[in-house]
């Protein structure tokens, strides 16, 4: 079969099954299992897929319609243009937290007194080594309570910022040391509800990085509560979360004394992230 055959194969299986993002799905599996840049997938078109790529694929295919999501199988994702390590046990890093990232350096550039920054919750090390690569004179520090997200994010932080970050295995601020310009945090934010449903689903990603208790708010309000304590006069709180979480969590910054908070949006418009400063005008 030629890589174009194999590929519109596995994009129909996937597609029959509702997964709509079955072509780049298929063309990312087998890069994989061929060991090449969708570049090259895509000169290669033509070209007969050796026997043993197409075994891994039809395997790997069959893993896709049984939930895995493509960066379980691949073992890697795309995230702020760098190739992060990914493993089963931690939160695939999506296109929405780069909303967190940016925000975080654009306060940065326009202020250069802020150096100190801790991305709580930081599973794969997304936000804290995309800080890192894109500014290198900002101290980051990343804390997260998984075993895996240590060991994952360990991988990423050795490979894409030559070690530089430093982590605490910390529940939220439990073992936290120092005070902190900038803390940000993609925490789990889905109701117990929603995430039972998508275990019932088959969804394979920790049940851990998802569940923010019964309204979802539950460790949001924990770090709202205590981030004042590791936070610089003047210094900021970023979170992400469920666009409709966002007024509770607005009133919720307010009575911790939290000031200019705002929400942003995400790429397709949704309420994704709020930022507020600590301290009196
Ligand atoms: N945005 C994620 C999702 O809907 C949830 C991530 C989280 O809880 N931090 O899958």
């Amino acid at each position: 079969m030629t890589v174009r055959e194999v590929l519109n194969e596995g994009s129909g299986r996937l597609s029959e099954a509702a997964i709509d993002t079955a072509r780049l799905d298929s063309s990312l599996i087998l890069c994989h299992c061929l060991n090449i840049t969708r570049e090259k997938l895509f000169a290669s078109l033509p070209d007969d897929v050796p026997d043993e790529a197409l075994k891994m694929f039809g395997k790997l295919i069959e893993m896709r319609l049984d939930h895995h999501p493509v960066a379980y199988l691949t073992g890697t994702k795309e995230f702020f243009g760098l190739p992060f390590h990914v493993e089963e046990g931690v939160l695939c890093p999506r296109p929405d937290t780069e909303l967190l990232v940016e925000t975080v350096l654009s306060l940065t550039e326009k202020d250069k007194a802020l150096k100190d920054v801790l991305d709580m919750c930081t599973g794969t090390g997304c936000i804290a080594v995309s800080l890192k690569n894109s500014d290198s004179s900002l101290n980051v520090s990343a804390s997260d309570i998984s075993p895996v997200a240590e060991k994952v994010f360990s991988i990423n932080n050795c490979t894409l910022a030559d070690g530089s970050i430093n982590f605490t295995k910390s529940s939220l601020f439990e073992k936290i040391e120092g005070t902190f310009d900038i803390i940000v945090t993609n925490p789990p934010y889905l109701t117990t509800g929603e995430t039972e449903e998508r275990m019932e689903e088959g969804w394979k990603e920790p049940a851990l990085a998802l569940d923010g208790g019964n309204d979802g708010l539950d460790l949001i309000r924990i770090i709202i509560g205590e981030a004042p304590d590791y936070l610089n006069e003047g210094g900021y709180l970023l979170i992400e979360a469920h666009p409709a979480q966002m007024e509770s969590m607005k009133v919720c910054m307010e009575s911790e004394g939290f000031r200019d908070i705002a929400v942003l949006k995400d790429l397709p418009g949704l309420d994704r992230v709020i930022c507020g400063r600590k301290g009196p005008v």
